[in-house]
């Protein structure tokens, strides 16, 4: 069967077409600049025609949806239901949601009456207990308002977590494993006997690891503090911790891990600072999902710089496990985020007919 997956941001689509349940990958690419100004690709229902004109014979599509919020724990078939929950949900993830319903409801035009499925980033996380995911803040806004961690990169963190299993030839139940996705998001992720306990990314995003441009953890007071001192907007905040911070805010050099390790290397001290904030953050972050799980079989690395960059994966680990008797295995697992939506996919399907 041929399964294609969509991964439908604000102005590119990535695909992936995969001959299933063979998972022999059949092509690939990206549309980009969708909507920009002087683009050819005035919208994503163009986008999607371009994809649609180089491959043929699509029998199932697998959508990656960022937020699912409580409300989807699971894969499941888009219906108009579907679609009018995940729309409910970009209230609370406002930058991502709509890029992705964009992707689903050009789909459904462009290729009626084939079974559409969407995979949630949020959903491997809905295993966290409450007091993993409820925040020090008024009952109420839980409540009320949703507010509570999410945690992201689920597909991914869950995708490793089973190939590390498989490696090692182990039952996911025997296992403890600490997941992380360091790309230009970072995220690190808590796998007890195969469920996500913990997660470092929260209600967005932005909580957690310093990332290639995200703040990741501050003392929350800052953001009221720095919006009163500087005159900003609430919008120009959020583009402060999302867009300017992080390695690219503390370094003034870039986001891109290759480019502060080679700058560190001829001495710049702010690069340096940067990678050194980076690692200690991820160490901090293994140490305490070691404690919540009382201990750690395996840490598995994955992303652009988890699977690349063995310089950092060292430092990471320089110590970190010298108090336990058994160390863990360390692995590199390239991720494959549209694999598993695929195999969610083919799940699914079978699991209705
Ligand atoms: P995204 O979150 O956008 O998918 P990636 O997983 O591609 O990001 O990760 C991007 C980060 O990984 C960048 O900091 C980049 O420097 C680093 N990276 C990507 N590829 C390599 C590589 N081949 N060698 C070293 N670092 C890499």
């Amino acid at each position: 069967m041929k399964v294609l997956i969509i991964n439908s941001g604000s102005s590119s689509i990535k695909y992936k077409l995969f001959d299933m349940p063979k998972e022999a990958l059949i092509s690939k690419g990206i549309i980009e600049h969708i909507g920009e100004k002087g683009s050819k690709v005035i919208n994503h229902h163009s986008g999607l025609e371009m994809i649609l004109d180089k491959i043929d014979g699509v029998e199932l599509v697998g959508h990656r949806v960022v937020h699912g919020a409580e409300e989807f724990r699971r894969p499941v078939l888009i219906d108009d239901n579907v679609i009018h929950k995940i729309k409910q949900c970009c209230a609370i993830a406002p930058l991502h949601n709509p890029a992705n319903l964009t992707g689903i409801l050009a789909c459904k035009k462009l290729l009626p009456g084939i079974k559409q499925v969407a995979v949630f980033d949020t959903a491997f996380h809905q295993t966290l207990p409450a007091y993993a995911y409820i925040y020090g803040l008024p009952y109420y806004y839980y409540q009320k308002f949703g507010i509570r961690k999410y945690g992201f990169h689920g597909t991914s963190h869950e995708y490793v977590a089973h190939e590390a299993g498989r490696i090692l030839k182990k039952p996911l139940s025997r296992l403890k494993i600490i997941t992380c996705h360091l790309g230009n998001g970072c995220s690190i992720t808590a796998v007890n006997k195969g469920k996500s306990v913990d997660t470092s990314m929260g209600f967005t995003p932005l909580e957690g690891l310093v990332m290639g441009t995200r703040c990741g953890d501050i003392d929350p007071a800052l953001v009221t503090h720095i919006m009163h001192q500087q005159q900003l907007t609430p919008g120009q905040m959020e583009k402060l911790l999302n867009k300017e911070s992080g390695l690219k805010g503390i370094s003034g050099i870039s986001n891109d891990m290759r480019m502060l390790d080679a700058a560190a290397r001829s001495g710049n001290k702010r690069a340096r600072l940067a990678l050194d904030i980076f690692i200690y953050r991820i160490k901090k972050y293994i140490g305490a999902y070691t404690a919540a799980m009382a201990g750690c079989d395996v840490l598995v690395f994955t992303a652009g710089i988890g699977e690349n960059q063995k310089n950092i994966r060292d430092k990471v680990c320089v110590g970190i496990f010298a108090h336990l008797k058994i160390k863990p295995r360390v692995l590199v697992i390239p991720t494959n985020e549209e694999l598993m939506i695929a195999r969610k996919a083919m799940q699914l399907i079978k699991e209705t007919r």
